[in-house]
């Protein structure tokens, strides 16, 4: 199999490398932050720490957009929702009705800008519970033991299909622990309402998920925002994957046991001056209830919350 992955980020890497050092498919990269391309070219490869150890330079095959002209069986998708609608313009000229294109990006948004390039029954989704961190320009690190972390995988449809299967199995192989769900929507908001409260709280108190999770109160506080969020999902029509106590008891079992001492992605957006993706996480819930005649107070009034974190934290 042939993978490209757009998006040479924290997790477009983690997969491509993976892709490329544990199965025989072939794998390229394209990115556009200048100075991140620059290094990798300069250095000859990517430095990959396993969890802040063996930090190995790995070659990875890079291009602009501009540049590429290569032919994948499967597009791998892992941009920042705000960056994605100009990347896929940017690559537009390289999509054909013979490949397929598979996301795993946080929050609900980025199936809509696929779709303006690929048909639906040519997308599938992910949810990604591992974390990762670039660094900076040239410099990333897979944060837990190798197998750590898991994922769920759909098809856009909900049918499995024969290259969802070779997917599958790459990934098995490249120990990203894939399960395949058979249901698209209810396993993306699974993993929207585990990143409302975690990575949301998180951000905003600039704690690591170990910290949120050793308050007392950290719980009710999840319970709050899950039970809002379910709320608006069943006027929506949305079944979700997990239960309530099942959501619960995985932001609680991430953030203790997991990856205590993670702090989440969009806390490292912030931190690095980059806007956060909350309006489609946190943001995108509470749509879902204003469209639904249903008021997800807490959801609005975070969404605030992170946006005025991120103006906080230009001043210190
Ligand atoms: P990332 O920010 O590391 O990379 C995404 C893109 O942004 C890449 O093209 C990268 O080159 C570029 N980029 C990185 N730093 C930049 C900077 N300072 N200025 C300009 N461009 C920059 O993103 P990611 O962490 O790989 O996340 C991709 C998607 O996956 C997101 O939707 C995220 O929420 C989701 N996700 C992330 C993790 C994680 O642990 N990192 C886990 C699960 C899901």
């Amino acid at each position: 199999m042939k993978y490209t992955v757009i998006g040479a980020g924290a997790m477009g890497l983690r997969y491509g490398i993976l892709l490329q050092e544990h199965t025989d498919a072939h794998v390229d990269f394209i990115d556009a932050w200048a100075p991140h391309i620059d290094k990798i070219r300069e250095q000859g490869g990517v430095y990959v720490s396993r969890d802040h150890e063996n930090r190995r330079l790995i070659p990875i095959n890079l291009y602009t957009p501009e540049e590429y002209d290569g032919d994948p069986d499967v597009w791998i998708i892992f941009m920042k929702q705000m960056q994605l609608e100009d990347m896929l313009k940017r690559c537009a000229h390289l999509f054909k009705d013979h490949q397929v294109a598979f996301s795993a990006m946080n929050g609900w948004g980025h199936f809509e800008k696929i779709a303006q390039y690929f048909s639906e029954d040519r997308i599938y989704g992910g949810t990604a519970l591992v974390a990762t961190v670039l660094n900076g320009p040239g410099d990333v690190d897979f944060i837990g033991k190798s197998g750590a972390g898991t994922m769920h995988m759909c098809a856009m449809t909900n049918k499995v299909t024969d290259i969802e299967k070779a997917i599958f199995a790459d990934f098995q192989q490249a120990n990203l622990n894939p399960e395949i769900s058979d249901d698209f929507k209810g396993m993306c908001m699974a993993k929207i309402v585990f990143n409302s409260v975690v990575n949301t709280l998180c951000t905003m108190y600039q704690i690591t998920m170990g910290q949120f999770i050793s308050y007392p109160g950290a719980r009710d506080m999840a319970m709050q925002l899950i039970n809002e969020a379910y709320d608006a999902c069943e006027r929506a029509g949305i079944k979700l994957i997990n239960t309530r106590a099942e959501e619960l008891e995985s932001v609680d079992y991430v953030s203790r046991t997991g990856n205590p001492l993670h702090y989440p992605s969009m806390y490292q957006d912030m931190s690095r001056g980059r806007k956060t993706e909350v309006d489609y996480i946190n943001g995108y819930i509470a749509k879902l209830g204003r469209e639904n005649d249903y008021v997800c107070r807490t959801h609005e009034f975070l969404t605030h919350g992170v946006h005025l974190a991120e103006l906080a934290f230009q001043y210190h």
